[in-house]
Order: structure tokens, then sequence, then C-alpha cells
């Protein structure tokens, strides 16, 4: 991100933002709990910025990616997006049509590029039909359009009329960048993009949506479980657990000085080639703790191994313990913890 960028206002404020899902049972399926998958969610997103969402399988980033774009109904929260034509508005509460005009401007980009697409659909249709869809171009236009898409992911134009299964899995991934950037958007949400790739085309991948990103004044959210791979792309880094944000803090901030003992862990599995930082490894004990009955006080303190008293009894807040550094640990101000700073020298 560039210093004119770090200036600019948010594009994206998402405030308090929940998603539960409700656990029926019986015959009446009564409601019998709530999966709090998404659970008091607050960050911003500077236009041009990419802020890094990770964590573990189930920790709700995906769905926090999906509420946002209201592609799954958030519980509750706002979700403030400035868009170019209809300027600020909540996206938890547009009606349809207004919906339909915001979508234009928020897309996604999913996990897997061999089910995302349709294999009965060419890559015209595939990378036109947002076009189609909004009435952004039709005919001779639209096949200019993806022309044009498809010579921007690094595609041939001459293969808008072949069909998916012709494509290795970067090249699909490709094709599905072209479809979200087909009707022209601010903000991505780049869901696990890369983690269905092999390593050198991830690499590919990540350089290109960073081109990208330059060229089209691109906002992303990059959800991803690789830490390494958020590294090489965020120039700010948020860490959830169990729906709740536990840390949050500028790239190089978060690698270099973890304040949350979560964060630590999750670094620590990152594959190091120096042999002597791999002896100093922080394992993770257990599973990740269940959203529809999570525990007491910390919900991070069954797999903690700095957990002291309080932790057991009491939530820690989310608070700023440097400047734009948060974190939700009682422990924050008193741990010296472990980063991996040597994964950000080749950023
Ligand atoms: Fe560990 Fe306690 Fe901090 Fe939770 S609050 S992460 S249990 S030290």
């Amino acid at each position: 991100m560039s210093d004119q960028a770090l200036t600019k206002e948010p594009l994206l404020e998402v405030i308090e933002l929940k998603k539960y899902f409700p656990i029926r049972r019986g015959f009446f399926k009564r409601v019998v709990g709530q999966v709090k998958a998404v659970d008091n969610l607050s960050f911003f997103i500077r236009e041009g910025e990419t802020l890094g969402l990770v964590g573990e399988s189930g920790c709700g980033k995906t769905t926090a990616g999906r509420s946002i774009l209201r592609a799954i109904p958030p519980s509750s929260g706002k979700i403030l997006f400035r868009d170019p034509t209809l300027g600020k508005v909540d996206v938890a509460t547009l009606d349809q049509d207004q919906l339909i005009a915001v979508r234009r401007n928020m897309r996604m980009i999913f996990q897997d590029p061999y089910a995302s697409l349709n294999p009965r659909m060419t890559l015209l249709d595939i990378v036109g039909a947002p076009l189609r869809a909004m009435k952004l171009a039709s005919g001779k236009e639209l096949e200019e359009r993806v022309a044009e898409m498809l010579r921007r992911v690094g595609l041939r134009p001459e293969y808008m009329r072949r069909y998916p299964h012709a494509f290795s899995g970067g090249q699909r991934q490709r094709i599905g960048l072209a479809r979200a950037l087909a009707p022209n958007p601010k903000f991505i949400v780049c869901d696990e993009p890369v983690s269905a790739l092999d390593v050198s085309v991830q690499a590919q991948i990540l350089n290109l949506l960073q081109d990208l990103q330059v060229d089209l004044g691109l906002t992303y959210l990059f959800v991803a479980h690789d830490l390494s791979v958020v590294a090489h792309i965020s120039d700010r880094v948020a860490v959830m657990y169990v729906g709740k944000m536990v840390e949050l803090a500028n790239t190089q901030e978060l690698y270099t000085n973890p304040m949350h003992p979560y964060t630590e862990a999750l670094m620590s599995a990152i594959p190091l080639p120096d042999p002597r930082k791999r002896e100093k490894r922080v394992y993770l004990s257990g599973e990740v703790a269940n959203p529809a009955n999570p525990p007491s006080g910390c919900y991070f303190h069954p797999r903690c191994s700095y957990c002291v008293d309080i932790c057991k009894s009491t939530e820690p807040a989310f608070e700023e313990v440097k400047p734009g550094h948060f974190v939700k640990c009682h422990r924050a101000r008193e741990l010296s913890l472990n980063g991996v700073a040597e994964i950000l020298a080749n950023r």
C-alpha cells in the first residue's frame, strides 16, 4: 500500500458484525442454541489496502467474508461501504435492488477453482455472466469486455469459446478473477484464493493480484489460513479465533512482535529453512473451541500455555496496546512472544 493510500478514508467499515446460526432440535425444530460463527467483529479497510484475515479452519473467517458481501445475511451489525454511485451505504440493510447495484463494486473470488466454474459454460459465458446480469454490456461490447478481462489476468482472448476443463488450476483461478473483475469493482473478498494451488502457481496468482491492485486501485479482504501467504500480500493482518478477532496490526509489526499467544502458535507452525529456529516451536494442543459452546473467559485458555486464573473466568477486551496494534489478551503487555520476521524478507 502506498503512503498516499494510508491517508485515505476507509472504503469498508465493519461494526459489531455477528453471524449466528441457530441449532434446531426436536419435532417442532425449536431453537436450542446458537453457533456463533462471527461474533462482534469490527474493523475497517482503507481504499487501496489489503487486509489479511487469518485463523484455523472453522474460526469464522470465510463466514465473515460472505456476511460482508451479504452472500449470507448477517445476524446484526453494520457493513458501511463507500459505493462510487450510491455513496456510503450500510450493506446489511440494503433492499434487493440496491444490493444488486452495490454488488457491482463488491465481488468475491473463491477457494476452489475447480468447483467455482460451471463446466458447461464457456469462458465467454462465465466472465460475461455478471455483465449480462447487471445489464452492463451485451453483444459485441460484452465480447470485447471479456477479451480485455482475459488479457488482464494473463489469458489469451482466443480462449473465450473454450470450457473450464481445458485449463489448469492456476488458469481456472485466473478465469475466476476475470469474472470478479468484469464489472470493474472497487472491493474484492479473496476467499483462500491460492490454497488449492501448487506453491509455484500460488506465487503467480499472488503477484497478479498485487499488479491488478496497483493498476485498478482495488481493495482486498484476503481470507487465508496460511500466514506466509498472508504476509506476502497484506498491509495489515487480523487474526480470528472462534468467531472473534484476537489481534490486528500492520504486517511488519504483527510478524515481528506478535502479542497474542494464538498468533505466536500460528506463526510457529510456518515451515522455516533454518533448523535452529524450529527448536523454538510452540505446539498448539487440543482442538479449536466449539462456537456453539465456547469455554468461559478467554476462548483460547484451554490451549494457551500462558493461561492464568483470570483467563478462565473473564473475557479479555480487544484493546489498542500499541498505536494500531490491537490485542485481546489479559497478558498482552507482559508477555514477550516470538514472531517470524524472516518470512517478511521475501515480500
Ligand atoms: Fe492466553 Fe490468558 Fe491471553 Fe487468553 S487471555 S491468550 S488464556 S494469556
